[in-house]
């Protein structure tokens, strides 16, 4: 056998594209390796989504460039985002680099190597292609939670963004390849499926026939043995009613939803190309919180986006304050090539984003605490994952809500059981909570 090497950067997307990849590596003799010094073969997987991403694996190819100066055969290739943007760009910053191909290729690694291999010189694949479910399965071992990729692309052309630059049109896979896959990793003993797409919940509308995320929800919640789904990311512009209410009605769907919001400013939201106002995104809230009103919601926002005032950033924290959100992802604006927003004139000052930054995660970081607290003597149901990071004598898993819990529940659950434990304190990042029943559905999975 052959050694790979992966490196992933970026989002869950990048992380279930470097399974599937190792997965088809497997398939013609490559397997993992944690070692870069081992490795015959180091695939980068690339985010382009803010600069300091590209920044990141540039140093690493740097790194990357030595370890090939002592060992010449070593082969390095870059796959994802980057390799979509900026194409044959890579291999003239980085000459080390032997392979650069975009998400559209995976299908074809293997050959892609073998050609870079014989050809003895570097290759690139960067074009369009036919969306495929890779079949092949994951490398690494059975897993109790995984990513499944259910559509890819983003038609939303947010003017900071440049994912439908990287990852394309919007396309769906077909519901049946999305069952037979989650069949397929319940049977190696995955309990929790997380639907992944740039805007999910546009799920199934390019499909024939149309289909939507509420009947995958369906679809997916009747695999016996799987106990949760969860779903991101969401956009505002496309939740619907219908959607709503499939998150309350399908037991397995948890009580958790990713939204979005970018700035609480509708002029910045205009300019942002959102699609939705301030009160818009509110109301999905309020519809969002009747429905289920234990909903845990969570967000991204943008500092710093062209043209920010200090009022239009006021209107952002107003609106974490008003959402109360669980848990808020928050960035600083960075210009993107080919973006519209990278070419406004009314550039944010760098030390301006920065204080933003800082002042939107203390407001972020209290909101969100202020919601755990709420769970104080709540019972929650908890998927236990393993034993607890700086505790060994605890078990620890998390929440519908997405919440970690570390309790003490040893001998009494498993990996894998969905216990029952009463929250006994609050932490700033977890929960500690006491073991209140054993699973009644024992799924013992550390077999
Ligand atoms: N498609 C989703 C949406 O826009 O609703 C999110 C996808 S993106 C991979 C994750 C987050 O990165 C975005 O929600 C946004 O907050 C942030 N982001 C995207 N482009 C950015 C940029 N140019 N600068 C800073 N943050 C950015």
């Amino acid at each position: 056998m052959a050694k790979l090497h992966l490196i992933t950067y970026g989002c869950q997307m990048n992380e279930y594209d470097s399974e599937r990849v190792a997965g088809l590596l497997r398939e013609h003799r490559y397997e993992l390796t944690d070692s870069e010094a081992e490795a015959d073969l180091i695939l980068v997987n690339t985010c382009a989504i803010r600069e300091k991403a590209e920044d990141k694996v540039f140093s690493k190819l740097g790194e990357l460039g030595k370890l090939k100066r002592q060992r010449p055969g070593v082969m390095v290739g870059v796959m994802g985002c980057m390799a979509q943007l900026h194409k044959g760009e890579i291999q003239r910053r980085a000459p080390q680099v032997d392979l650069v191909f975009g998400s559209p290729a995976i299908a074809r690694v293997a050959d892609l190597v073998a050609q870079a291999r014989r050809e003895g010189r570097p290759v690139l694949d960067t074009g369009e292609g036919p969306l495929v479910k890779i079949t092949a399965k994951p490398a690494s071992a059975s897993r109790l939670k995984a990513y499944v990729t259910v559509m890819e692309g983003c038609e939303k052309h947010c003017t900071f963004c440049v994912v439908p630059t990287t990852r394309g049109r919007e396309r769906s896979h077909a519901p049946e390849a999305i069952v037979a896959e989650v069949r397929g990793l319940v049977a190696e003993g995955c309990r929790e499926v997380t639907l992944l797409g740039q805007t999910v919940n546009a799920y199934g509308r390019d499909l024939t026939p149309p289909t939507d995320l509420a009947a995958l929800f369906e679809a997916v919640g009747d695999v016996h043995g799987l106990a949760r789904i969860r779903f991101t990311t969401s956009n505002p512009y496309n939740l619907t009613p219908r959607l709503i209410a499939a998150v309350r009605e399908v037991p397995k769907v948890c009580e958790w939803f990713h939204l979005p919001l970018q700035s609480g400013s509708d002029r910045v939201l205009h300019r942002m190309n959102r699609g939705y106002t301030a009160a818009q995104y509110l109301g999905l809230v309020e519809a969002l919180r009747a429905a289920v009103p234990d909903i845990s919601l969570s967000t991204d926002l943008i500092v710093g986006f062209p043209g920010e005032t200090d009022a239009d950033f006021a209107a952002t924290l107003a609106m974490v304050e008003r959402v109360a959100y669980d848990n808020v992802f928050v960035f600083r604006y960075s210009p993107r090539p080919g973006t519209p927003a990278a070419t406004m004139t009314d550039q944010v000052p760098a030390a301006v984003k920065a204080e933003r930054n800082a002042r939107l995660l203390e407001v972020t970081t209290r909101v969100a605490h202020a919601r755990s607290r709420r769970r104080l003597g709540e019972t929650v149901e908890v998927l236990v994952d393993g034993l607890a990071r700086k505790n060994a004598g605890e078990l620890s898993g998390r929440t519908r809500c997405n919440r970690i819990v570390n309790f003490d529940g040893q001998g009494r659950v498993a990996v894998g059981d969905l216990a029952q434990v009463r929250v006994t304190e609050v932490l700033p990042h977890s929960l500690r909570g006491a073991l209140v029943a054993a699973p009644e559905e024992a799924v013992c999975l550390s077999r």
